[in-house]
């Protein structure tokens, strides 16, 4: 009997949709951070536990349906669609740096705030030499056994181009058989990697009820109140990007899709980036969305998703326009036109090199006050509420990426997010 209204209960439960489940746990998580405060944190362990599974799979998942989408493509659709991906992205990261700075020189964030008690240890930030070597990995197994993303894709993009113009040349019979062995575990592999990402969702709705719980109860409702004008500018820039640029330009002038279908199609993603504040870690929801939901080929948003993942931070770029003029706010002076240049190209760059973590933008921030001669310490003084401000980036950086993954796979072939599959008329990627 009791056993018999649990199970009717579950089932009752999981025939609501995941999403609505981990939305409800989203809202009630924050009120239960903040209604009890400190001794939410107790609950840190749960949410910490969703974060780890989902990062488990982030490298597996990169490699295997990498592998798969190069095995689609040949090597000159594959730098097409590369330079592409790349372009976009720059021009997406500038454009929302310039909203960015615009909403932050009309609403002026920090005017009549002083700085105290700002402790903040700069970190060294890595030069760009640095960086772009970075992307060759010395040993690719370290660079997958460190979650070093853009290194991984390096090696398993020319790995995949080796394997398949080895099936294009080999005379040998069984070297040609090893080369589809190799694509058909990839395929198993991604599948099942699918299968997880679901599994792990499932769970989600509890790790992410604790996530927003031990946030909430951390953040208080104090930062609000001090940093007020640095957030409404955050979302208010982050709101304009997403409607005007993606939503609007790229989902429904350039691809031609309903905005509306794009964000119903992108929503798991969306929650998840809101609740676990890591591009990166989100990988395996946008990926699973990308090819379930938008239909994107696997050979385009296995390569653009998680090189976003790492390279493309519209979100973070946008805060540390705003922080750079918050900083001169704070310390009551003003930025010139070219230090707001520097910031603008300073924040391109350095997002290259920066994976999509937790508070990487944080990192990254000490860099830009730096090269334009402001206090560092402003970073020490509203890391208070950077948990907050960063789930907002991560949602936007989220969001970029999808958005250039739907509108390059329409370049390359055409996307329809109702029909399930690759457009008729244009046909697949060649
Ligand atoms: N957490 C962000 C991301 O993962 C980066 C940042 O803005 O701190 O995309």
């Amino acid at each position: 009997m009791v056993t018999k209204s649990i199970r009717r209960g579950w089932n009752r439960y999981r025939s609501v949709p995941i999403v609505y489940r981990i939305g409800a746990a989203f809202v009630l998580g924050s009120v239960v951070g903040l209604v009890v405060g400190e001794p939410a944190t107790v609950l840190e362990p749960l949410g910490e536990l969703f974060v780890r599974l989902l990062s488990m799979i982030v490298v597996p998942i990169i490699i295997f349906t990498l592998l798969m989408g190069i095995k689609q493509l040949s090597p000159t659709s594959l730098g097409k669609i590369g330079g592409q991906v790349v372009a976009i992205y720059m021009l997406t990261t500038v454009i929302a740096i310039t909203i960015g700075l615009t909403v932050a020189n009309l609403i002026d964030p920090g005017a009549g705030l002083t700085l105290s008690n700002a402790e903040f240890e700069a970190e060294e930030a890595p030069s760009f030499g640095e960086v772009f070597l970075g992307i060759v990995p010395e040993n690719p197994i370290d660079a997958m056994a460190s979650g070093d993303i853009l290194a991984t894709i390096f090696f398993v993009i020319v790995f995949g181009l080796a394997l398949v113009l080895l099936r294009e040349r080999t005379t040998d019979e069984s070297v040609r058989n090893g080369v589809e062995t190799f694509f058909d575990l990839a395929e198993a592999g991604s599948e099942a990697l699918f299968t997880l990402v679901w599994g792990i969702m499932e769970y989600g709705v509890l790790g992410i009820f604790a996530l927003m719980a031990v946030a909430f109860a951390e953040a208080g409702v104090d930062v609000f109140t001090t940093f007020a004008m640095l957030a409404l500018t955050l979302v208010l820039g982050v709101a304009i990007h997403i409607t005007v640029v993606y939503l609007g330009v790229m989902i429904l002038l350039l691809t031609r899709q309903s905005p509306i279908a794009f964000l119903a199609g992108i929503k798991d993603a969306l929650v998840t980036a809101l609740s676990i504040s890591s591009s990166s870690a989100t990988l395996p929801v946008s990926m699973s969305n990308a090819d379930e939901n938008l239909h994107v080929n696997e050979g385009i948003y296995s390569f653009s998703l998680p090189l976003g993942a790492t390279i493309n931070m519209d979100g973070t770029s946008m805060y540390l326009g705003i922080v750079a003029v918050f900083a001169a706010n704070v310390v009551g002076a003003s930025l010139t036109l070219v230090e707001q240049l520097t910031v603008v190209s300073i924040a391109v760059l350095a997002g290259i090199g920066t994976a999509g973590v937790p508070s990487a933008g944080l990192i990254l921030m000490t860099l830009v006050l730096t090269q334009v001669g402001l206090p560092v310490e402003v970073v020490g003084f509203i890391a208070g509420i950077d948990p907050l401000l960063d789930r907002l980036r991560t949602m936007t950086n989220v969001t970029g990426d999808l958005a250039v993954a739907t509108l390059v796979g329409h370049l390359n072939g055409g996307v329809d997010f109702s029909s399930g599959s690759w457009s008729s008329e244009t046909g697949p990627v060649p």
